[in-house]
């Protein structure tokens, strides 16, 4: 009876938490409530998988990237050098904004699509529908879980030029012959 009470009580949990992230042990505990939160509120897919890598040496000119495995399995990466509290909780949220519009089918990155159309990498970065759609979702998020104001005149002026967060010019490597 115990087993089955036990089997019962773990399907319960499975259940209630259908969407799952996947976070390092040395990931820090707010960020990690932070990402729940989000996902508590905005996310409905119990094949949902987020993957959080929190510390990632990533090229200068990059915060955050999003890279998207399947229509509802996605990995982000924040900056290891990103060390400012505000700072960091603003790329979290922009880069949840990036996995939020995938998971709703708005945002693809094979192949790169925004909205039903095939993203155009010739605009400024600030031009970039994508981007500033990811902006407002981090404003919004913001302002529900966070105070303050978000820092994001101080980041626009520290990334001159900065890279998109998914479908980068790194994204594939093509080798001779294969
Ligand atoms: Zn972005």
């Amino acid at each position: 009876m115990k087993y089955f009470t036990t089997l019962f009580f773990i399907f319960f949990i499975l259940t209630l938490h259908g969407q799952q992230l996947l976070t390092p042990p040395n990931a820090n505990k707010k960020e990690v409530k932070l990402i729940n939160n989000v996902i508590k509120d905005y996310l409905d897919d119990d094949k949902a998988l987020i993957i959080f890598n929190p510390y990632a040496p990533l090229f200068i000119g990059f915060y955050g990237v999003t890279y998207q495995y399947d229509k509802n399995i996605c990995l982000f990466s924040l900056s290891a050098v990103l060390s400012d509290r505000d700072k960091r909780n603003w790329v979290l949220l922009h880069e949840m904004g990036h996995v939020l519009d995938i998971m709703y089918g708005d945002l693809s990155e094979y192949p790169p699509m925004w909205k039903g159309k095939r993203m155009d990498h010739n605009l400024e970065w600030q031009e970039r529908p994508w981007e500033q759609h990811a902006d407002e979702w981090a404003e919004r998020l913001w302002k529900k879980y966070l105070d303050g104001d978000p820092p994001i005149r101080d980041i626009q002026n520290e990334l001159n030029f900065p890279n998109d967060c998914i479908f980068h010019k790194f994204g594939s490597i093509t080798f001779k012959g294969e």
